[in-house]
């Protein structure tokens, strides 16, 4: 936001006075080159950790194993990095070392794409080694330097290439293509944790499909687990239709039902995220083979009716995707919304039919539950009861 640029003009300012050499780098730069609001902006600097941390009194040791210090006075905080420089990397992710430099050219080289690699003095003027602007203007994704060598370096920059593609809709440019289709295999070095990042960032920049094709051009999704089934050239039109999904977890649910096997997913989605993956499949499954029923509409959340009725429309299971104020009526409808909603509890049904409880109280709420959810049973106290007794006594 402008407070975050505001925040980081001003430590840029406050290191200058100090003596130390201070830019806006990063991913902040090439937004606001492209006119689009940043989420957060970073500094980098040739003075040290310590000599940051001195300047200002209000730090955090966010990750001070590699140069940053983030300030909290300005706020909004900003990260402040040291000039760095990446030493050989033995294993496709991590550099074995990281040096502090005083050359700002040297940190903007280690950087992964010239749109990437682009810094803004503390008077608004560009330091752009690279021709960063110039690419960002012809709507080009370049690597700084050798692309081979920079994927040989840390895999992931191809699935970044990607994320950066589906976010801006620019080209990747051929000989960094070329690179990516060369090193496709080292992908499979990178952790699930780093990859699931991309992944979320690509689901939710609208554009899937283009990701699709060309992660299967590249070679990339046959090398990560279910994607080379899901992104298989037929399937491509299924993801442009996925279009902005609200939550990564539409994305992911996508992925399962296009791409799934039998070992499950191997992204580490948080409980949260599988849960809602599951309703939607869930929603899904029932609306290729049905409509809607009032114990569907019940027992699941309404984004995963909706978004399950879109799936069963975008893979060609059903005519046409629901209606979402029908599928909101239908909720809204509903007699209830939970078990607490039931005029009765357990407790309740232990009183009347005079036994002790045991696994029967569980079995007979949820028998009471759908009866009332279907409106073949009314949620009064007096309608349960009878209910509840007649049922129970002929079940003897
Ligand atoms: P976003 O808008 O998603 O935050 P970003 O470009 O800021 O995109 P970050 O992951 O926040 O991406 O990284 C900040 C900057 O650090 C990048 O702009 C790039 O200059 C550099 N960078 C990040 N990851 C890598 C990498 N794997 N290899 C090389 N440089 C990288
Ligand atoms: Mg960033």
């Amino acid at each position: 936001t402008d407070l975050h640029w505001t925040s980081a003009f001003e430590i840029v300012e406050r290191l200058r006075q100090a003596g130390h050499e201070a830019v806006i780098v990063g991913g902040a730069v090439r937004d606001r080159l492209m006119g689009q609001p940043a989420h957060d902006v970073d500094v980098a600097t040739a003075a040290l950790p310590e000599e940051v941390k001195a300047i200002f009194p209000k730090t955090a040791d966010v990750g001070i194993a590699h140069g940053t210090v983030m300030v909290l006075d300005p706020s909004p905080p900003v990260e402040v990095t040291t000039y760095r420089t990446e030493g050989t990397y033995t294993d496709h992710r991590r550099p074995d070392t990281v040096e502090y430099v005083t050359s700002l050219k040297e940190d903007l080289r280690r950087r992964d794409f010239t749109m990437n690699a682009i810094a803004i003095r503390g008077d608004g003027s560009l330091f752009d080694p690279f021709g960063g602007e110039e690419d960002i203007r012809r709507g080009i994704i370049r690597a700084v330097g050798d692309p081979g060598e920079r994927f040989e370096e840390d895999a992931l920059r191809m699935l970044r290439a990607v994320r950066f593609a589906a976010k801006t809709a620019f080209t990747v440019e051929p000989g960094t293509k070329t690179a990516i289709t060369a090193h496709a295999a080292s992908i499979s070095h990178v952790s699930v944790e780093r990859i699931k990042i991309e992944m979320d960032k690509i689901w939710l920049s609208g554009r899937s499909g283009l990701a699709a094709r060309l992660m299967q051009e590249t070679g990339l999704a046959g090398q990560l687990p279910m994607m080379g089934k899901a992104f298989a050239p037929g399937n491509a039109v299924i993801w442009d239709r996925l279009g902005k999904p609200d939550e990564p977890a539409e994305g992911w649910a996508l992925l399962e039902l296009l791409g799934g096997e039998p070992d499950g997913n191997p992204y580490k989605l948080s409980n949260k995220e599988k849960r809602a993956v599951r309703e939607i499949l869930t929603a899904c499954r029932i609306r290729s083979e049905r409509q809607l029923s009032p114990m569907d509409a019940y027992r699941l959340p309404e984004y995963a009716l909706l978004a399950g009725a879109r799936f069963a429309y975008l893979t060609d299971m059903t005519e046409e995707p629901d209606d979402p104020a029908a599928v909101a009526r239908m909720k809204n409808e509903l007699p209830i919304r939970s078990l607490r909603d039931l005029a009765v509890t357990g407790n309740d049904l232990i009183g009347w039919y005079g036994r002790k409880g045991g696994p029967w109280v569980k079995e007979w709420l949820a028998n009471i539950e759908e009866a009332v959810v279907t409106g073949r049973l009314m949620n009064t106290r007096e309608d349960i009861k009878g209910w509840f007794l007649d049922g129970i006594e002929s079940e003897r």
